[in-house]
């Protein structure tokens, strides 16, 4: 059994209980983690208030190579982070078309050097005989990440990578449900970092760790990803001070089949986007809409690929889609395809559990729903997609944008110039053409509507984590 500690201060810090880390593929703990609370968060806070001036003033060079430094280190402990993640998420090690713990923990390595490279320049608005104006990106002080079970580490480090770049301190606190391999990375960072400059609390389900953090007078700024329904609860807390916020949260992207596209070639893909991680990404496709004329041949085409694909316990590298991650997530599928089916969905495949241990549900498409029903309306999160027929292009982006989310969108079509000017009027944070969920360490990702506030990842990223301060010297 493993056992985790907090990180505070440079100091590994224990707590009077813990509570247990199962791995989904076996249904069993793994791992002992530090339950802690509120004292916690105020001890950390503590902490990253004292590390603060002097990190936010440490030359920048010297924070960028400690960055690199970080990324490197994670490059050498890359198959254990690979076993972490996959014995916490279920996730398996390579996954389906390569989506996997590998790519989690490949992902990050790339996304702590591309972060650690990018710069804050000053901005000069003015420079003539009157006046100097400048405009500078100053840091917000404390930066609290609040993370989910899903992509546990890869998360973290899109939160905590951007923040110590600018120049802010952090707690960070994981989703109770995957914290183990966050917290080796938090661990392997405070090698690297002055002591107080990354801190971790951990807590168990309910634990006021979270909450307390979203309400903490000491934390400048939040960065949650989640659910839409915790993002608003963190919203309302962070008033207090007003602190910042990005905010990450569900989406249930549509998908949109023209009929110009051959069934037979783009079903592959079309299976891995939706499907990868059994469906518990944020931007996976989750309702697929295709064009009449192709319609039952590529319900076909994506059924066989369904019953073909390798289920099973992530550590075992042929695996291509692990467990659903937790027990509370199974049920949530099974009861939306309990009403698809009272709905009069029609099952291709799966539909149900597997039995024996560990929380597997087989890979599951539903033809013949429409819009009225939960598989639809509501973001699955997990192995499940309905495919839904349409006949008219500007009634299926009008049903697409018709959803309170708007995270991602995609059109697939052999006319990818066509396909780009209808996706442009699909109200989301990004469109893909040919391509659904690819995201990349150095362009904006965020969520329009309910999916979130602001964004991810390369300088529109970075400049959420700073403010800006106006300088302006006066020459006459
Ligand atoms: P969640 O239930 O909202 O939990 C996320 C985190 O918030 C966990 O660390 C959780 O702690 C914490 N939390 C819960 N209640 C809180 C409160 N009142 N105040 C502060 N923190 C609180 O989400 P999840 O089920 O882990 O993740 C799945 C969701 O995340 C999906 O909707 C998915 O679409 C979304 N997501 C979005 C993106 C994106 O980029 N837009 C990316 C990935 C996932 P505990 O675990 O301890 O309860």
């Amino acid at each position: 059994m493993k056992n985790v500690s907090m990180l505070i201060g440079g100091q590994a810090v224990a707590a009077p209980s813990t509570f247990p880390v199962i791995n989904p593929a076996t249904g069993e703990a793994f791992a002992q983690v530090a339950a802690g609370n509120a004292s916690h968060v105020d001890a950390a806070v503590a902490a990253a208030r004292k590390a603060f001036p002097a990190w936010s003033r440490t030359a920048d060079s010297e924070r960028k190579a400690m960055l690199h430094g970080l990324g490197a280190a994670l490059e050498a402990h890359m198959p254990e982070l690979m076993e972490l993640v996959t014995l916490e998420t279920g996730k398996p090690l390579n996954g389906l078309n390569g989506v996997g713990a590998g790519m989690e923990v490949g992902g990050s390595i790339a996304w702590t050097h591309v972060t650690a490279d990018l710069e804050l320049p000053v901005e000069v608005l003015q420079d003539n005989a009157e006046a100097r104006v400048e405009v500078h990106r100053k840091p917000l002080g404390v930066v609290g990440s609040i993370t989910p079970w899903n992509w546990p580490l890869m998360i973290a480090i899109w939160h905590v990578i951007p923040a110590l770049r600018a120049g802010n301190t952090v707690v960070i606190k994981p989703s109770e449900l995957t914290p183990v391999a966050t917290a080796r990375f938090v661990e392997l960072a405070n090698a690297i970092l002055p002591p107080g400059v990354l801190n971790l609390v951990t807590g168990a389900a309910g634990s006021d760790v979270g909450p307390s953090m979203a309400s903490h007078p000491g934390i400048d700024k939040i960065v949650f990803t989640g659910s839409t329904i915790t993002g608003k609860k963190i919203m309302a807390s962070a008033a207090g001070n007003l602190k910042r916020l990005t905010l990450e949260l569900g989406g249930n992207d549509a998908g949109i089949v023209l009929p110009d596209v051959d069934p037979k070639a783009v079903a592959a893909k079309l299976f891995g986007v939706t499907f990868h991680n059994n469906g518990q990404t944020c931007a996976c496709l989750k309702r697929l809409y295709v064009h009449e004329s192709i319609y039952e041949e590529l319900c076909a085409e994506l059924a066989k690929i369904a019953q073909a694909t390798v289920v099973g316990d992530g550590l075992q590298p042929e695996t291509q889609l692990g467990p659903v991650q937790n027990a509370m997530q199974l049920e949530k599928v099974e009861a939306i395809a309990a009403d698809a089916r009272a709905r009069g969905g029609r099952f291709l495949c799966g539909g149900k559990r597997r039995p024996g241990p560990g929380y597997f549900y087989e890979p599951t498409i539903v033809a013949d729903l429409a819009e009225g029903s939960r598989l639809v309306d509501e973001e699955p999160f997990g192995p499940i997609l309905p495919i839904i027929k349409y006949a008219d292009i500007d009634e299926v982006i009008a049903r697409a944008n018709n959803s309170p989310n708007g995270l991602g969108g995609s059109i697939w079509s052999s006319d990818p110039a066509r396909a780009a000017a209808l996706g442009l009027r699909l109200e989301c944070g990004t469109v893909w053409i040919n391509e659904h969920g690819a995201v990349q360490p150095d362009a904006p990702f965020g969520g329009v509507k309910q999916s979130g506030i602001g964004v991810e990842f390369g300088q529109h990223g970075l400049v959420e984590y700073t403010s800006i301060q106006t300088l302006k010297i006066m020459k006459a």
